[in-house]
Parts: C-alpha cells; sequence; structure tokens
C-alpha cells in the first residue's frame, strides 16, 4: 500500500462516539485526510456509543439554558417541568465525591469546564438530536415533571440516535471510515509518532501520519484481562456493549513508552437483566436490559438477604458501581423485588409475578433463590423498619424527585444495612421479581493524558508524546470506583475535540 491510500494528517483509532468528536474536530480545524480505522466490521460501527442511553452529563443553567438544543418539548410543557440549574462546582463535587477524590482535578476540571459548549457544538455542529429525558431522569410530581441526579439531556433514539448524527456528519464533512481495520502497532519514529500498522484484507499495511488519535476503549470486553486487572470473578460478567473494546489501545500505547494511570482495579458495572448474553450487547436490545428500578424497591441475593442501601444516594450515582455489589453476590445474582405501587415498564425483562411473598420466594426458588425462609423474613423485617420509621416521622412524604429521607433507621429500630431513601413497605400483592447478573459497561484504568492537549504521556519523561492523542473510555485517571450517570458520553467530546484540534495545529 503506498500514497493516497496509506498517507494521511490524521488517523483516528476508534468509530465511537469519542473518535467521531475528534475526527470532525480534526476536519473542521483544517485537516483534509482525517482517515477513522475500527476493528469491527461496519454493521458494529459506534462502539459502545451506540448502546448508550444517549444520556450527557454538563453544567448547564437550568431549564432556559438547555431548551434551545432539545427537541422534545413544547411551550406548555416546558411551563411544567422544573430543572435546577447543574453548577462547575457541583459537577466537579459528583466526580470527586464519587470517586472517594482520587480522581485527577486537573483532568477533571477540563471536562467541567467544557462540558457545556462541548454539548452546544454537539447540537449545531453534530446535528445531535438532544432531547430532556423525561422518562429516566424526571419524575411527575404533584402535576410537574421534576428532574433529579444533576442530569436532564439524552438523546433521540439513545446512542442509536447519537452514532447516526455523528456517521451523517463525518461523511459530509468527508471523513472516510475503514472498519475490518484494527490498529495492531504505532509507528514512531525520532520520539514523534508517524503512523500505525494496520491489518487489513487479512494484511499488514502501514499508514502514515504525523498525529495519531487513540479512542479504542477499554478493556471490558476482554475476559482475560478482566480477570487479570479486576479479579476472577469478573470473567463471569456479562459485556452490556460492544465486544470489540478489548484493551488493545493499551498494549498499543504502552509499547511505545506511554504512562498509564487511573484506577484499573475499576469498572462501570450495572444491574443487568440476567437472562442478557454475555460476552456481547445486543444491537437491537442495547441498553434496554438494564434494570435500575432498585432505588424503589428491594435487592436480595441468593441466601434471601440484602445487600446495599438501594436509597443510599438517586439512581445515577449508585447504578455504575451495584454491578459489582451483584457479583459478588453466592452465583453472582440476585432479585429485585417491588409491590404494586411501583409501575415497572420494561418489557424486555422476564418478570416473575405472585399474589404473596412467600408464593413470590417460591417462584424465586426456581430461578436460583436458595434460602426462602430468609428472604420473606427479609421482606418483613424491612416491612416493620419501614413502619416504625414511619410512625416516628409522620410528616415526611414520599417523594422519589428528592432525597425523601423516608428511611428504615429509626430510633427504635434499625437495619444491618439501611434503605436511606424512598423506603416504602412491600406489601400490596401482586408482588414483581426480575433476576439480574453484573452487567460491565467500561473500564476506569487508561492512559495518562494531558488535560489541556489531550497529548498521550509518555512513561520515561511525564511530557507529551509528540502527535499522540487520547479520548473516550482509553483515558485514565477520570473516575475510580464510581461515576456520576452520563459522564462518559460528554468526555469522549471534551477531550476529543481537544485532540482533533490539537491534532490539526501540530499537523499544519
Ligand atoms: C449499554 C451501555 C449504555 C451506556 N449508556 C451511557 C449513557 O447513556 N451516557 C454515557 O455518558 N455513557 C454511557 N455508556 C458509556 C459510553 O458508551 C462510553 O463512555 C463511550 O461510548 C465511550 O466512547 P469511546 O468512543 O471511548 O469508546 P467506544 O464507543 O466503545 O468505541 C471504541 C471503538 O474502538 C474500536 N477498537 C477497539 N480496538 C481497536 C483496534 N485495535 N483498532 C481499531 N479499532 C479498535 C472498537 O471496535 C470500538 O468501535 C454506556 C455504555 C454501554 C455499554
Amino acid at each position: 500500500m503506498a500514497g493516497a491510500d496509506s498517507s494521511f494528517d490524521c488517523i483516528v483509532v476508534g468509530s465511537g462516539n469519542a473518535g467521531s468528536c475528534a475526527a470532525l474536530a480534526a476536519s473542521d480545524a483544517g485537516l483534509e485526510r482525517v482517515l477513522i480505522i475500527d476493528k469491527c466490521p461496519a454493521e458494529w460501527a459506534g462502539g459502545n456509543g451506540y448502546f448508550t442511553a444517549g444520556a450527557h452529563r454538563t453544567v448547564h443553567g437550568g431549564l432556559a439554558d438547555i431548551l434551545p438544543i432539545v427537541h422534545n418539548v413544547d411551550p406548555v410543557q416546558a411551563q411544567h417541568t422544573d430543572v435546577e440549574p447543574y453548577t462547575h462546582e457541583q459537577f466537579i463535587a459528583d466526580i470527586m465525591r464519587l470517586g472517594n477524590g482520587r480522581s485527577d482535578p486537573e483532568l477533571v476540571r477540563a471536562l467541567v469546564n467544557n462540558s457545556r459548549a462541548a454539548v452546544q457544538w454537539l447540537s449545531e455542529r453534530v446535528h445531535v438530536p438532544f432531547t430532556l429525558s423525561f422518562n429516566r431522569q424526571a419524575y411527575l410530581v404533584n402535576g410537574r415533571q421534576r428532574f433529579w441526579g444533576g442530569m436532564a439531556l439524552s438523546t433521540q433514539d439513545g446512542g442509536k440516535g447519537l452514532i447516526a448524527a455523528h456517521h451523517k456528519a463525518l461523511q459530509d464533512a468527508g471523513v472516510q471510515t475503514w472498519f475490518d481495520t484494527p490498529a495492531v502497532e504505532l509507528v514512531l519514529e525520532d520520539d514523534a509518532i508517524a503512523g500505525v500498522i494496520v491489518r487489513k484484507a487479512g494484511k499488514l499495511a502501514k499508514l502514515t501520519a504525523p498525529a495519531v488519535i487513540l479512542a479504542s476503549g477499554g478493556y471490558e470486553a476482554s475476559t482475560a484481562l478482566r480477570a487479570k486487572y479486576l479479579g476472577e470473578q469478573w470473567v463471569n460478567a456479562k459485556v452490556r456493549g460492544t465486544p470489540y473494546n478489548t484493551g488493545d489501545g493499551i498494549a498499543l500505547a504502552t509499547a511505545v513508552g506511554a504512562a498509564l494511570t487511573g484506577d484499573f482495579a475499576g469498572c462501570h458495572s450495572t444491574c443487568w437483566d440476567a437472562n442478557a448474553p454475555s460476552d456481547t450487547g445486543d444491537r437491537t436490545l442495547s441498553n434496554q436490559f438494564t434494570k435500575s428500578g432498585y432505588p424503589l424497591g428491594l435487592m436480595l441475593n441468593a441466601h434471601g438477604r440484602r445487600f446495599v442501601d438501594e436509597g443510599e444516594d438517586f439512581r445515577n450515582y449508585t447504578y455504575a458501581k451495584f454491578g459489582r455489589a451483584i457479583l459478588m453476590q453466592p452465583g453472582g445474582y440476585a432479585f429485585q423485588v417491588w409491590d404494586s405501587r411501583v409501575e415497572y415498564a420494561d418489557d424486555v425483562v422476564r418478570k416473575i409475578w405472585a399474589d404473596t411473598v412467600e408464593q413470590l420466594a417460591g417462584k424465586l426458588e426456581e430461578e436460583g433463590l436458595e434460602n426462602r425462609c430468609q428472604f420473606v423474613d427479609t421482606v418483613v423485617s424491612y416491612n416493620d423498619a419501614v413502619r416504625r420509621f414511619q410512625a416516628e416521622n409522620a410528616s415526611l412524604r414520599w417523594d422519589p424527585a428528592i432525597k425523601d429521607g423516608l428511611s428504615t433507621q429509626s430510633n427504635g429500630f434499625s437495619l444491618e444495612i439501611p434503605k436511606t431513601n424512598w423506603a416504602l413497605p412491600i406489601e400490596q400483592g401482586p408482588f414483581l421479581a426480575v433476576k439480574v447478573a453484573c452487567g460491565i459497561t467500561f473500564t476506569f484504568g487508561g492512559l495518562a493524558i494531558d488535560p489541556d492537549t489531550a497529548g498521550i504521556l509518555s512513561e520515561t519523561t511525564g511530557k507529551p508524546i509528540k502527535g499522540m492523542y487520547c479520548t473516550g473510555e482509553l483515558v485514565g485517571g477520570l473516575f475510580y470506583s464510581n461515576y456520576p450517570g452520563g459522564s462518559g458520553l460528554t468526555a469522549g467530546a471534551v477531550f476529543g475535540r481537544k485532540a482533533g484540534e490539537q491534532a490539526a495545529k501540530l499537523t499544519k
């Protein structure tokens, strides 16, 4: 291979959200020959981005600030909708709090400070069809839609809508994408990037470029790397998205001296349908295997015991760590349980119904419940704790749109594992259970980058390696242990734009 087909201004490795943002930014900044390569076949385009709910967390000034970029709110609806502003300080505090203070403060600041501009760019330049996320992030309270948890933006048709918008913008900009083309080696000459060796149609080929942007995701789809970094139990986690994110970027970059950083023992993992496929997401059902209704119910393990505080915080501050909690239970699964007061709309999951808690426990034995009596006892003592709390705090009202303080911990009685908010007795049949497992979303450890330029840092000098940039899941140091929902797509856009712009600056 030689000539026009092998020489580029910038090569982006990975066709997901982060890589797409980087490629478009590079093209918009004046680079003519921008190429995206992806190891997946064309029908898997978009990486994990395709599987998302399209949730984007950003700093914003409240409803009036974000109304101009959303497409699903008419003026009458707007009058009945409450979206509180979400400030820089809140976004920073959320990442730092959930990461137990370990996140790199400069990286976090770069993400947060550029989040609103990135979302505006996605809307105006990429034409991402943003919506207000009524069904996931708001509750109807006293006739008003109240948004909660610091996040309000989603995209029409979720990740499918997001990736379709990227695809069109890239095509219009003349950016090519080669599928079935894995990067297998990075070429460094005189301490600067010079190109990428790829496998194309079964043959190795050298592509040259003065700038390479790595956006090839984490290692969540590699069973071996999950076992190595996260622990042996993680071989049993179910892959929620693309099966092609197998840690290649880490191997490619460290082979040319890149520095690693971040939480290699940590990942984003959620409550996921126990009947979902194990090693890959499903392109049709995508995010619909998510089972995040637990704040309004209970989670019990195979021994019939609770193991987390289901009401510890709003769902989008706990959902990314509860997958791990489920994986650590006997058998690696659990049962989510509600009574008839909670509506559960999802049609994908297999629902198990019963008229009494005892009957429900009996049915769950067929699904792996090993201690039917303990299951019933757990629900009974939970109900008892809730009633005693209510008796002591008669003025408190159940409200899912705020942390309502309705708990299981009263002066007279408290549970070993509390439920801190939204605790209602599980008492009105019919009762509903679903079986959940751990779904792994993406990994937190990755490459060290310069927060201002997204340049990949050298292990030996601590300085950026000339021409090498990184964005998306592959960036390390941002998230530790846990994660505020909707931050991943925004981070990919923020550092993708930086990477693309810097690549153009360098090349020109
Ligand atoms: C089910 C699900 C729901 C989610 N929902 C949300 C949400 O609502 N909001 C949010 O913010 N985040 C969400 N996420 C997380 C989000 O998907 C990621 O943060 C984001 O998409 C990462 O983007 P990326 O471009 O870095 O990686 P990806 O989109 O995964 O793209 C990486 C690409 O690199 C390719 N690749 C890998 N190795 C090579 C190689 N050697 N050569 C060439 N190409 C390679 C892969 O094939 C893949 O296409 C969700 C994830 C999943 C799985």
